[in-house]
């Protein structure tokens, strides 16, 4: 860092620096969250009035914002209705009409003294139609008599408690014109150009002063240059980051491996279905990062029954060809199960071994177990965090395997992957995520997608059902039961204590099984049961042992049984569209046609419809997270799954998908030059870096 020079302190200084600002303003503009002078100059205005334009009365347009000097014809308070309540009215004319002017809120006092017969005004507002005649409500006025000294576009910023529009735009146009110079520019100059940007601090100026040749339809979208560089710099900082963290993994020491075949095409073989397109292209990329020096760090997106674990299995095996181990890590023992079923069936096929390792594993089996796996007789081990302990030693570890990856922390990726030489990860999951987030999310991994689904697959079938309907529900229900099939039913979570939450699950419970009367065996899992207890409910549904579940809890993502046929949700709209997804992820995995059926409260929301309407519409679970993206917006879409990356202040990533794009590219581009750690010419955008990533960066190489 000392090669920098330090960091500016003006721009740093507190806004109580401002004229004006006195130490009550300076208390409100703190609870706003703005400090300092830059947290003002990046305070942009969410739109901005064109001022430049005066018309004449008559051309005055309904419905639409106009400015015009007239002269003032009456003033006079007016009683409505029976008396009790008044307003203000002022009629203006000019050599072409007039327009009357009403206000509903004014100092009575002071409207005398200054609306005045005779008086020439500025008057800005949108006009309204009110019985036949023109009128604006509360408009802008103001008392000159010389006009055009003031024409320009008007910049309106966020209004924010207790500050009025006026004083913020006063305060915001003190900042620019004292401070904004003193910003400087460290993306490089040939990148500026290259996009068409401007340096920052001109950028500043122009979105909070406008020039008045701009373009207002363009101004107006955000797509301007001013604001397309404050985006642009926004994003280029973050995906800067990302992208020297991923270096920082593709510089570690890795290994190479090769294609030996031995195992890989006796397996393709094997198989009784052939890779999907998707399948084979993710394989692919897999291969050549397996193949590279350098640790590989992917992440395989794809929906529920996509046919990730085939794909992983591949990876394994070519880890396997190369004398290494693989490991398989699972969030929970019933996936790790699951998981060891599918890789065991296969393996021992290919006549090698795999062991499984949870918290239920026993003493003595365990000890046996980790001594073939120290002494490399295993070749692949499959388990959940019991395999994180200190005393699973592997004997050379080369693949990692992770699934359903948000439950697992970096550090406990780091952990497994400490347990083999630079062994190469490999990240699953089954929530897929809408490009331009996983971009910001997990721009320090390589994204597969597996976006096609094997064929033959009968789409699940999508109902809301309403309230009125709950009898043909149970009816459908009571048929799928007899043809054999199992069931579920899932109730939102009760959130107001544990207690509630077992009565009503209880109670649920209850009226189901009156409902759907002795001849059938249901089961219950709800919050308060113990991991082991609610596995062990799991365990009697998986093996058929009982033929409907209901769940007040969650159930395992990519829980598989595929003798489950019908998925009934109960007050569906209380369920985000991920979850809802994923819920109807746990039928549809058999030969059976299956259904997933949304039951609708009367309460239900417009939004809450809304979501719904999308579940019956699409199956695709990319779609399904784009949409549900557009509906809440990137900081409630990904909740407490990243607190804190939609902290942009300029940027939105709906909004500015394309410039985030661009930015990415250029980013990727320059953090990998191999001189982009050391070179002079880039201290000041190492510094910057370094500044708005803080701790999160953690690369200590950065200077
Ligand atoms: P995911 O892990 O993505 O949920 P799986 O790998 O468990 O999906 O695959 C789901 C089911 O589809 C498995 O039974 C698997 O054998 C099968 N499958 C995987 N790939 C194909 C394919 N290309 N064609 C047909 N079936 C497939
Ligand atoms: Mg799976």
């Amino acid at each position: 860092m000392n090669s920098c020079e330090t960091p500016s302190t003006t721009l740093n200084a507190p806004l109580s620096e401002l004229r004006g600002v006195g130490s009550r303003l300076y208390e409100k503009l703190l609870r706003l969250g703005l400090r300092t002078i830059e947290d003002l100059l990046f305070t942009l205005p969410i739109r901005y009035e064109d001022r430049r334009h005066f018309t004449s009365i008559s051309q005055l347009k309904p419905g639409e914002s106009g400015q015009f000097h007239g002269q003032i014809l009456s003033a006079d308070e007016v009683a409505v209705g029976r008396g009790r309540k008044k307003l203000y009215e002022v009629v203006v004319s000019d050599n072409s009409g007039q327009i009357l002017l009403k206000w509903f809120h004014y100092r009575r006092e002071w409207m005398k003294k200054n609306y005045l017969p005779g008086r020439n005004i500025q008057v800005y507002g949108e006009v309204k139609i009110f019985s036949g005649h023109r009128e604006i409500l509360h408009p802008e006025v103001e008392f000159r008599t010389t006009g055009n000294s003031d024409q320009r576009i008007l910049p309106i910023y966020p209004l924010t408690e207790g500050l009025s529009q006026k004083q913020l735009r006063s305060f915001c146009q003190q900042a620019v014109s004292q401070y904004a110079d003193q910003i400087p520019t460290h993306i490089p100059a040939a990148l500026l150009e290259k996009r068409h940007l401007l340096p920052l601090n001109e950028a500043v100026l122009h979105c909070h002063c406008p020039p008045n040749n701009s373009d207002f339809g363009i101004l107006q979208q955000g797509r301007d240059r001013a604001r397309t560089t404050l985006i642009y710099d926004e994003f280029f900082y973050l995906q800067l980051g990302l992208a020297l963290r991923h270096r920082g993994v593709q510089l570690e020491q890795g290994r190479a491996f090769t294609l030996e075949h031995r195992f890989t095409q006796p397996l393709a073989k094997a198989l009784p279905f052939r890779l999907t397109h998707a399948q084979k292209r993710v394989l692919g990329e897999i291969k050549l990062d397996m193949l590279s020096p350098h640790p590989m760090n992917r992440l395989i997106q794809g929906d529920v029954g996509s046919g990730k674990t085939i794909v992983a299995l591949m990876a394994a095996l070519i880890a396997i060809e190369n004398g290494a181990q693989s490991a398989v890590l699972a969030p929970t023992e019933i996936l790790a199960e699951q998981h060891f079923h599918q890789f065991h069936h296969w393996l021992t096929l290919l006549g090698l071994n795999s062991a499984l390792l949870t918290g239920s594993t026993t003493k003595p089996e365990r000890q046996e177990l980790l001594q073939q796996l120290k002494q490399g007789d295993l070749h692949l081990l499959v388990g959940t965090h019991a395999v994180l302990q200190n005393d699973v030693e592997f004997h050379d570890l080369g693949l990692v395997i992770i699934d359903e990856q948000h439950r697992f922390g970096v550090q406990q990726r780091q952990q497994l992957r400490k347990k083999g030489r630079h062994p190469d990860t490999l990240v699953m999951t089954a929530t897929p995520i809408p490009r331009t987030l996983s971009l910001t999310l997990y721009g320090d991994l390589s994204m597969s997608i597996i976006d096609e689904l094997p064929p033959g697959r009968t789409p699940v079938t999508t109902r809301i059902v309403r309230k009125h309907q709950r009898d043909q529900l149970i009816e459908f229900v009571k048929q799928q039961l007899d043809k054999g099939h199992q069931v579920y039913f899932v109730y939102p979570l009760v959130e107001q204590s544990e207690h509630s939450d077992l009565q009503a699950a209880t109670d649920a419970f209850k009226s189901l099984q009156n409902a759907l009367g002795d001849s059938y065996r249901g089961g219950l899992l709800h919050g308060r049961l113990h991991a082991r207890d609610k596995e062990a409910v799991m365990q009697l549904f998986k093996q058929g042992e009982l033929d409907y579940l209901v769940a007040t809890t969650v159930i395992e993502v990519g829980i598989d049984i595929p003798n489950a046929s019908v998925m009934v949700i109960e007050h569906a709209e209380r369920f985000g569209l991920a979850q809802l997804h994923q819920l109807r992820g746990r039928v549809g995995r058999g030969a059976a046609k299956s259904y997933c059926l949304l039951v609708q409260s009367d309460q239900c929301s417009e939004e809450g419809r809304k979501r719904l309407k999308i579940m019956e519409g699409s199956n695709d679970g990319f779609v399904i997270a784009e949409s549900d993206l557009e509906l809440r917006g990137p900081g409630e879409f990904l909740g407490t799954r990243q607190a804190g990356i939609e902290n942009f202040r300029v940027a939105n990533l709906l909004h500015d998908a394309d410039i985030l794009e661009l930015a990415r590219e250029d980013a990727l581009e320059l953090a990998l030059q191999a001189d982009f750690l050391t070179a002079p010419c880039y201290a000041g955008l190492r510094h910057t870096l370094q500044q708005r990533w803080g701790t999160r960066l953690e690369l200590a190489s950065v200077g």
